[in-house]
């Protein structure tokens, strides 16, 4: 057995909001496999780990598994079914972006042909840990698709599990904790043990006891030597924001413009430790579980659908027809982007799918307030930033903190006012972002440019000294053959 504890969380986050959780909605139905659909669908740069490259070609045959694209990061996405290759063309992607991007389409067939990579044994060190991690595709599933091998450093002291799932209407982890929970410890335990990692942490929020109960038995039946420190967290949103968990169950203030990996923590959606575990015994990731939820959905619930299922599809599996709906939400209400075509096919970081008519209430002057401060869990003047991005003064509003703020759209859901404060700070970030991208770029070409300059100020200086020295030296050879000349006549 495992040794653990269960303790209160004695810290209460900043800020934060309690909005209706809707959780019960899809968590009613049992989680249920979907049928495998008639196409697949895998966006080329787009599937998570930056860039991608084609690895397949149409007409090639891929198998459970296949190696189909590598990401610049090195990161590997594999066919999630056997089938062929039909075509890489331009498609709809789940994306924020409404633009299409190259994507292999992949037709399945009956065959159950695996391609999977070697189980490993233990002990291994963390180099091949990261292979694995890079070769299995394994990313942050929670939604934001890091590759999980770039947070692993031989300084992490601690790994927090991320259980917290704060966000309204999602259940996809509480799904996972609650039918695969071995895996999910088994994962946090090896990757301990191979960083050599001194506290695993799980940060669950106290509306979870199904969830809790399944880490207590799955914990008794371990026979793994690590221990496990289990923080019960109020019921607030946004807890489970990386920032505020780590300060929560550990106390510590990742500084401004830092991660929490370079404060020795790294932090783990629990459906990647369970992913990990499954790369350890060879099985790349090619499947997820997808929550199907909101009011406009027939028989809404959990799923577990290959990586590449068009969004329609899963409509279908909750009795629902997609031509009924508008629009779904990718993600949750809070922080989630809203998709219109239902071709596009999920992604590892797909978590949720919801659909539910809201009312966009018009939107009016701000009245100052002041409820967008209050539940800012970073402290922010949201109204202040706000008024600066809509000034067009972006330098105003990073001043303000803009680059501190986590997205969570808490102040969104107070403002009296309508005001879309949350989108206004993720367009205002993206473009910071982007600024930063193009100093950065322009910061590199003028160095290139500086040192091509040097070089081949340097090659002229080097020619002119070249020329000079043979300009001497036939000068030399002149006056010898001039006085050798003299000196015969
Ligand atoms: S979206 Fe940003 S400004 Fe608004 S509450 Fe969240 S962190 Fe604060
Ligand atoms: S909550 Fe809305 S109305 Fe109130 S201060 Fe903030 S932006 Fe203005």
């Amino acid at each position: 057995m495992a040794e653990y504890q269960i303790r209160r969380c004695d810290r209460h986050l900043t800020g934060g909001i309690h909005p209706e959780t809707h959780k019960q909605l899809s968590t009613a139905e049992p989680c249920e496999f979907v049928d495998t659909p008639t196409r697949l669908l895998f966006p080329i740069h787009f599937s998570g780990g930056g860039p991608g490259k084609a690895l397949v070609g149409v007409g090639d045959p891929v198998a459970k598994g296949t190696p189909i694209i590598r990401c610049q990061s090195g990161i590997v996405h594999v066919a999630s079914r056997a089938g062929t290759v039909l075509d890489v063309t331009d498609h709809a992607m789940t994306h924020p972006s409404p633009e299409q991007s190259a994507c292999i389409v992949i037709e399945p067939n009956a065959s159950d042909l695996q391609d999977y990579l070697s189980p490993m044994n233990w002990p291994f060190d963390a180099k091949a840990l990261r292979e694995r991690a890079i070769e299995a595709g394994i990313l942050g599933l929670g939604g934001a698709g890091f590759p999980s091998f770039k947070k692993w450093s031989n300084r992490t002291q601690t790994l927090i599990i991320n259980a917290a799932e704060c966000e309204p209407y999602l259940t996809a982890d509480d799904t996972l904790i609650r039918i695969d929970t071995h895996s999910m410890i088994r994962g946090a335990c090896l990757l301990s043990r191979t960083l050599d990692i001194q506290t695993i942490v799980i940060g669950i929020e106290d509306n979870k006891p199904e969830a809790l109960q399944a880490i207590e038995g799955a914990l008794k039946e371990s026979r793994s030597d690590c221990f496990f420190d289990i923080v019960l967290l109020d019921t607030k949103y946004p807890s489970g924001s990386a920032r505020q968990l780590v300060w929560l169950t550990l106390g510590i203030e990742v500084p401004t413009g830092s991660r929490s990996v370079e404060a020795g923590v790294i932090v783990h959606n629990p459906g990647t430790l369970a992913a990990l575990s499954r790369a350890i015994d060879g099985k790349p990731i090619t499947d997820r579980i997808v929550t199907l939820t909101g009011e406009s959905l027939t028989r809404p619930k959990n799923v577990i659908a290959p990586i590449g299922t068009p969004i329609s599809h899963l409509i279908e599996a909750t009795d629902t027809n997609p031509q009924s709906l508008h629009s779904v939400i990718v993600g949750g209400p809070m922080m989630g982007y809203r998709i219109t075509d239902f071709s596009a096919g999920i992604t590892k970081t797909t978590n949720c799918l919801l659909a539910r008519e809201v009312e966009i209430q018009p939107e009016s002057p701000c009245i100052r307030c002041g409820a967008c401060a209050t539940v800012c869990p970073v402290r922010l003047q949201p109204q202040q930033m706000v008024a600066a991005l809509k000034g067009e003064a972006l330098s105003r509003a990073i001043h303000e903190g803009l680059g501190d703020c986590i997205e969570c759209a808490a102040c969104n859901a107070v403002c009296p006012s309508n005001i879309p404060l949350a989108e206004w700070f993720r367009r205002g970030r993206f473009e910071m972002k982007e600024n930063a991208r193009e100093h950065q770029q322009a910061s590199i070409a003028r160095e290139r440019f500086e040192a091509r300059n040097t070089r081949l100020e340097r090659l002229a200086k080097e020619q002119e000294a070249k020329r000079a020295a043979r300009k001497a030296k036939s000068a030399d050879a002149l006056n010898k053959a001039r006085k050798a000349r003299e000196e015969i006549s």
